[in-house]
C-alpha cells in the first residue's frame, strides 16, 4: 500500500508561478494577478483554497483546515476587503472560519447546523490524526486547542446567486451529492469552474453525512451541460487547473456505479463519522469514488 501523499499527481502546479508569501504552512501560487491558488500540502487530503480578486473586493473560496492563518496570508496578497465563501461545511473546509468575519454559506439545513454547532474537537482532530500531517505546524498552533467552534454566517446564498466582486463575477451552482449543501462556482469570464469536493484528483465520496449518490449524478449532469462555459476545473483538494473533460469522466463513473457496471471496488469501513458503516471505493484513472454499498 502506498502512502496517502503518493498517489496524487500535481501537474496542475507546473504551469503557474509559486510565490514566497512568508507563510510556509501554505504553498501559494499566482495563477493570474487576480487569482491565487493556496495549497495546504503535507496534510491528509491536501486542501486547496482560492483567492479571487475583483475591483471592489475579493473572495476566498473555502477555509481549509484552520491550522495556518489563511486570513493573514490573504491580507498579504490583497488590500481589498474579502469574504470567505464555503463550498460546503465538512471539517476540512470550515477550519479557517474562526479567523474570518465575513462568511458566506449555502442556505440549507447542513449549513445551519454546522454554523450553530461548529465541530467537536474530536472531529477536527481527525484532520491531524497520527500520520496525517507530514510537515511542521506553523508557529502559534497548539494541537490541544485545535477545534472549530460555531461561526456567524453573514450571507446565506442560494442557487444562481451572483457574487459580484467588481468586474469579476462568480455564479453559485448548487451541486448536492457530496453533501446537501455543496456548491460549485463558475467564473464565466475567467472560464474556471470551482468544484469544491464534487471533483478532485483524489478520493471523492458520496457516502458522507448529507451525501447522496443520485443527487451526485444529477449535479454531474448539470455541470457537464455547462461545459461550454468553462475550460478548467479548480478543485478543493490536491491540485488546481484540471482539464474540464474530467467532469464527463466523473459523471460516467458515478452512473456506472449506480448501474452496477463499475468493474472493481474495495470494500472497507467509512473513514469518517460512522466508522461501522461499510463503503465501497471504486478506483478510476485520476480519482476514486467512494459510495455506500447500495446506491
Ligand atoms: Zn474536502
Amino acid at each position: 500500500m502506498s502512502n496517502w501523499w503518493d498517489p496524487h499527481p500535481h501537474e496542475g502546479y507546473s504551469g503557474i508561478e509559486k510565490i514566497d508569501s512568508g507563510h510556509p504552512w501554505f504553498e501559494t501560487y499566482k495563477v493570474h494577478d487576480w487569482l491565487y491558488c493556496i495549497y495546504e500540502g503535507g496534510i491528509f487530503d491536501e486542501p486547496v483554497m482560492y483567492l479571487v480578486i475583483g475591483e471592489d473586493r475579493a473572495c476566498v473560496i473555502d477555509g481549509g483546515s484552520g491550522i495556518g492563518r489563511l486570513d493573514k496570508l490573504v491580507e498579504k496578497l490583497t488590500d481589498k476587503p474579502y469574504v470567505l465563501l464555503l463550498t460546503h461545511t465538512h471539517n476540512d473546509h470550515i477550519g479557517g472560519c474562526k479567523h474570518f468575519d465575513d462568511i458566506w454559506v449555502y442556505d440549507d439545513w447542513m449549513s445551519w447546523e454546522r454554523a450553530a454547532k461548529g465541530y467537536s474537537k474530536a472531529k477536527m482532530h481527525e484532520i491531524i490524526e497520527e500520520g496525517y500531517v507530514i510537515k511542521e505546524y506553523p508557529p502559534g498552533f497548539i494541537v490541544d486547542d485545535y477545534g472549530a467552534g460555531p461561526f456567524t454566517v453573514t450571507h446565506w446564498y442560494k442557487d444562481g446567486d451572483i457574487v459580484d466582486l467588481g468586474k469579476r463575477k462568480l455564479e453559485i451552482i448548487h451541486t448536492p451529492g457530496h453533501s446537501s449543501n455543496s456548491v460549485c462556482l463558475i467564473d464565466r469570464e475567467g472560464r474556471h469552474l470551482y468544484t469544491g469536493d464534487h471533483y478532485y484528483t483524489g478520493g471523492v465520496s458520496t457516502y458522507l453525512p448529507g451525501g447522496n449518490h443520485d443527487d451526485f449524478i444529477e449535479s454531474s449532469e448539470k455541470l457537464v451541460r455547462m461545459m461550454g462555459d468553462y475550460d478548467f476545473l479548480m478543485p478543493a483538494h490536491h491540485q488546481p487547473l484540471v482539464e474540464k473533460e474530467e467532469m464527463v469522466v466523473m459523471r460516467d463513473a458515478a452512473v456506472a456505479i449506480k448501474e452496477g457496471r463499475a468493474e472493481s471496488w474495495t470494500e472497507r469501513m467509512a473513514i469518517a463519522d460512522d466508522y461501522n458503516k461499510p463503503v465501497r471505493r471504486y478506483p478510476f484513472k485520476r480519482f476514486s469514488l467512494t459510495t455506500n454499498v447500495k446506491v
